[in-house]
């Protein structure tokens, strides 16, 4: 057992945690990290993949919530341009839908209620007229157009890990926090690692960011929050070959007034999502049902000209939305805000619960949370202007930054130094190291996968196994062969060992 205290203990490597983490060591606090299994491992790697304001949740009266979401867009954006960047949204509409009156105002207000500066206004096409509607039925005569952003939700948190570390948080990964008691001032927490061993840590606060697990890492440090409670919201999505040229996406209304986003993915392919239904199983076991997928694959052919079938699919995935119970009738009703619930009020070791929440919203989430547990001697928000690892893009968008690898690296692929630049921004360079050819990038694992990436993800990222890298780290796992993903296996076992 070793022992050692610490400003605050964080509890979950997902977005807010990792958030958290990053905020509170750059205001000067001790800060440690634990995830029980891989960062972005659970709901952060599971999302939509939108920084967004949410058009859909001015309906539900939610305008605290979409206008910070609305201002984190441009902020965010700033932050970390190689892992979010703008798209256009193409409503098509028809008069079974809500009325077109009503959409208007909504993107009026949409365009108008977030210091929108960055972003293009929205606006009506006529998608038989306009490029934009091309893949759409040709009976559809009207669409609005409007902007909100893509991220790279794995690549976010562990950004957001990785400038924590850099400012002096310990970030364990394979840590489970299994039980924590408070002592005097302090709170005792202990650990298991991955590999069995204990450990002991203490803090002034605890933070609880376990997400779909947060009241159950509260039970285990012994808190109650009174009535408080989660509701569980399981959602799906399903990845094609890529449906339609251009770099738009599609926000579709299906009959039973849900929404389904087509979404550009990974350059050549098409993301398309989510289902939302009552989830109460393990959410470590959550997938995507063949009744979802078929779901999806309908609720494009709805809009689009050509048909899906599942027999499409090449990747599927599902993850379980933590929401804040508010007793709302339907799971697409329930609030989208997050709550943050502090135990021990009056207490020198408080407990800081986080309940909903958006990957959007993390930033402020994160700034809120210090602000509540206010603790005595550290510093006030910085993150807002801190561009994550990465975001210092050389020319200031990806474009430049990919021309400027390539020129100093002309013996890399295009379509590579691309990915490079859209996976590492600026680090890219640094990932290369002294590399002057190809051949120096060591063994080849197929899709442009090199030793030297591997030994960098593993060293800067705390990638552990294939899974991390091919589906958390990069996206890879869409393009390797069985055989080359085999050959990695073999060789993280080698390094691993
Ligand atoms: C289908 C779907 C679509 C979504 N789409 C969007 C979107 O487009 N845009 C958007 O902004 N948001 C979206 N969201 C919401 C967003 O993904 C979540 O709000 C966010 O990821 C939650 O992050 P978190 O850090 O709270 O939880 P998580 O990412 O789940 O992290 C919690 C972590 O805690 C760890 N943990 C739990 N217990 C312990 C323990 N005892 N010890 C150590 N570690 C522990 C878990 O392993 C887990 O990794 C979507 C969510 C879903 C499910």
């Amino acid at each position: 057992m070793s022992t050692e205290a610490v400003d605050l203990l964080i509890v979950g490597g997902g977005i807010n945690g990792a958030g958290i983490a990053r905020d509170a060591a750059g205001r000067g606090m001790s800060v440690v990290l634990v995830e029980r299994g891989d960062l972005a491992g659970a709901t952060s790697s599971a999302s939509s993949k939108l920084i967004h304001g949410g058009l859909r949740y001015l309906e539900f009266g939610e305008f605290r919530l979409v206008r910070e979401a609305l201002v984190e867009r441009e902020v965010l954006m700033r932050m970390a341009p190689h892992l979010i960047h703008p798209t256009e949204f193409v409503l098509p509409h028809d008069r079974t839908l809500r009325p077109r009156w009503l959409l208007r105002l909504g993107l009026w207000l949409y365009d108008h209620i977030g210091g929108r500066e960055r972003l293009p206004a929205s606006r009506r096409i006529d998608p038989r007229r306009d490029a934009l509607g091309e893949p759409l039925r040709r009976d559809i005569a009207a669409a609005f157009v409007y902007a909100d952003c893509q991220a790279d939700d794995a690549r976010l948190v562990i950004a957001n890990a990785r400038d924590a570390a850099r400012r002096g948080a310990r970030v364990l990964r394979g840590t489970e926090l299994i039980s924590a008691r408070r002592v005097g001032s302090l709170w005792s927490v202990q650990l298991q690692a991955s590999d069995g061993v204990r450990s002991e840590v203490q803090a002034r606060a605890l933070v609880n960011a376990g997400g779909p697990w947060a009241m159950e890492v509260a039970r285990r440090a012994g808190v109650e929050h009174g009535r408080a409670a989660l509701r569980l919201v399981k959602g799906s999505h399903i990845v094609v070959p890529r449906l339609y040229m251009g770099a738009q996406a599609y926000m579709l209304q299906n009959d039973d007034r849900r929404i389904v986003f087509v979404l550009p993915f990974e350059q050549d392919f098409t993301l398309i999502g989510t289902t939302e239904a009552a989830f109460d199983g393990n959410p470590a076991e959550v997938a995507c049902t063949d009744e979802e997928a078929a779901y999806l694959c309908r609720a494009v052919g709805r809009w689009f000209a050509r048909p899906l079938t599942p027999a499409a699919i090449v990747w599927r995935y599902a993850g379980v939305r933590p929401l804040y119970e508010d007793h709302a009738r339907s799971a697409s009703a329930v609030t989208r805000d997050y709550v943050l619930l502090r135990d021990g009020e009056a207490l020198a070791a408080p407990m800081l619960s986080v309940l909903g929440g958006k990957i959007t919203t993390y930033r402020r989430l994160a700034e809120h949370a210090l602000e509540r547990l206010a603790l005595p001697g550290t510093g006030g928000p910085w993150t807002a202007g801190a561009p994550l690892p990465g975001g210092a893009l050389a020319g200031g968008s990806l474009e430049t930054a990919v021309e400027a690898l390539h020129s100093d690296c002309p013996w890399l692929d295009t379509v590579i130094a691309d990915r490079l630049v859209r996976r590492y921004g600026s680090d890219a360079a640094a990932m290369l190291g002294d590399a002057r050819r190809k051949e120096d990038l060591g063994e080849a694992f197929g899709a442009g996968l090199t030793a030297r990436e591997i030994d960098w993800l593993r060293r800067e990222e705390w990638a552990l196994d294939a899974d991390d890298i091919l589906w958390r780290r990069t996206k890879l796992g869409l393009r390797l062969s069985a055989g080359e993903r085999a050959r990695l296996e073999e060789y993280l076992a080698q390094r691993n060992g």
